[in-house]
């Protein structure tokens, strides 16, 4: 991509120049979701993300975003040379965006050198389960694999606590200056100090049991438990099972949205449950009593006489209870069927009913009203 080419960031994020940290991220959040590779499939939406993510990359970064307030890009590209944007593409990459919206580790994660601790972040999948277990909860047992702290070192990586030294190249800071010359001028940037990998420290003696890395890998089996009256879209967090976290940090999170399969006759309207019922002309004409299907079983309902097509019937307390203890109603639609055949004797019948004089039809009615 050349510099002519390239839009301006704060255009890119659909922002004002001056606009201040929280507005760039909140863009920046906002775009990066309407654009992922892996919801969005249009045409285009993964040069646009990766635009968003390179302009993101830039403004969030004090020093980088100072600079090309002051230079524009010939000051980017000279000073620090930004490529095309970072691959992006996969799981992690959503988990990031969407561990955004749940207060995970947006921001702990590995854009800013730092020797210090590091939640983890968060990982992000999707889980589809039945109609009425969604309704009345279920536990669900999955397999993951995760990183887990090493439990002999505490994630150190080190053997004992005193083969844990400063890093002599750092002194401990866990980043690097270099220089870099400009056609604008010598710049000073920092970058994580390549002996440590910006931990600020060495090893002497590795940890015997995760032979350094501080933490292990494993294939763990969780139980999931799904609240009942949980709705489709809606997230089940659990704390701990998400990417490890760096220089002994806590795991990130995991955060899986559930999926709700259509029942065939049973609509959730929020916490109210949709039925559509057929009852028989006559039966809507004369009034009957049905039995209702809920999710908790049968309930008689009484349909009075002169009931209209369409017409909704409400059983209260019959839907679905929420996590947070209110409960919806179940509501029925009547339909009217009108046969289609009939015996000779049902036809005779309906020819009485219909040689009675004494009332209009509904045909002459709208007739008269013409006159
Ligand atoms: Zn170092
Ligand atoms: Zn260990």
């Amino acid at each position: 991509m050349s510099m002519a080419e390239k839009r301006d960031y704060y255009e890119v994020l659909g922002l004002s120049k001056g606009a201040s940290e929280d507005e760039i991220k909140k863009a920046y959040r906002k775009m990066a979701k309407k654009y992922h590779p892996d919801i969005n499939k249009e045409p285009g939406a993964e040069e646009k993300f990766k635009e968003i993510n390179e302009a993101y990359e830039v403004l969030s970064d004090p020093q980088k975003k100072a600079t090309y307030d002051q230079f524009g890009f010939a000051g980017m590209d000279g000073a620090q040379g930004f490529g095309g944007g970072a691959g992006f593409g996969g799981f992690e990459d959503l988990s990031d965006i969407f561990g955004s919206f749940f207060g995970g580790g947006f921001g702990g994660g590995s854009r800013r050198a730092s020797n210090g601790p590091r939640k983890g972040n968060d990982r992000f999948m999707q889980m589809r389960i039945d109609f009425m277990d969604a309704i009345f909860g279920k536990t669900e047992t999955i397999t993951i694999d995760v990183d887990e702290q090493c439990d002999e070192c505490m994630g150190s990586g080190a053997r004992s606590k005193s083969d844990v030294k400063s890093c002599s190249r750092c002194g401990g800071t866990g980043t690097v200056t270099q220089q870099q010359r400009t056609p604008f001028g010598v710049f000073q940037s920092q970058t994580v100090c390549p002996d440590c990998n910006g931990t600020g420290k060495t090893i002497a003696h590795k940890c015997p049991k995760c032979h350094g890395k501080g933490y292990e890998h494993k294939r763990v089996k969780l139980d999931i438990k799904i609240p009942a009256g949980i709705q489709s879209g809606q997230q089940v967090r659990v704390p701990n099972k998400g990417e490890r976290g760096v220089n002994g940090g806590p795991n990130g999170d995991l955060y899986i949205e559930i999926l709700v399969t259509r029942h065939n006759q049973f609509v959730r309207d929020g916490n109210d449950i949709r039925i559509s019922v057929p009852i028989s002309a006559i039966d809507a004409t004369l009034g009957c009593k049905i039995d209702v299907p809920t999710v908790y079983g049968d309930v008689e309902l009484t349909i009075p006489a002169g009931t209209q097509y369409g017409q909704q019937f409400r059983l209260k307390g019959k839907g679905v209870k929420s996590p947070r203890g209110s409960q919806g109603d179940q509501y029925v639609e009547i339909t009217v069927e009108i046969p289609k055949k009939l015996s000779r004797e049902e036809k005779e019948l309906y020819e009485k009913i219909r040689n009675r004089k004494d009332h209009e039809s509904p045909f002459e009615k709208f007739k008269n009203a013409f006159k």
